[in-house]
């Protein structure tokens, strides 16, 4: 089964997919930039797929009780080249 079919049965197909684009990019407003790494030093994983924040915890505690579900919840863009990769492989090969 191929992620976007994934998504489509989730009706949902904005979710995060822990591409990891985003925190290698640039870190949001709770990171910050490991130089060595070239990426948030707070992520995690490593691999697409694999990736994840390691203070999202720490993070959502922050965040106002009606801001709490946003974080997290997936950019949907399709200007994220590993997340359009990853959409159209089989989600058994990830
Ligand atoms: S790893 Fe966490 S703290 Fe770092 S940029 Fe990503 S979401 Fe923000």
């Amino acid at each position: 089964m191929k992620l976007t079919q994934l998504l489509l049965l989730n009706q949902n197909n904005q979710q995060c997919i822990r591409s990891g684009y985003c925190c290698i990019k640039a870190p949001c407003v709770f990171g910050s930039w490991n130089k060595l790494k070239t990426q948030c030093k707070h992520l995690k994983g490593n691999k697409p797929g694999k990736y994840y924040c390691g203070i999202k915890s720490e993070i959502v505690d922050k965040l106002p009780d009606n801001e709490k579900d946003y974080f997290g919840a997936g950019c949907s863009s399709t200007l994220n080249p590993i997340r359009t990769k990853m959409l159209t492989k089989n989600i058994d090969s990830l």
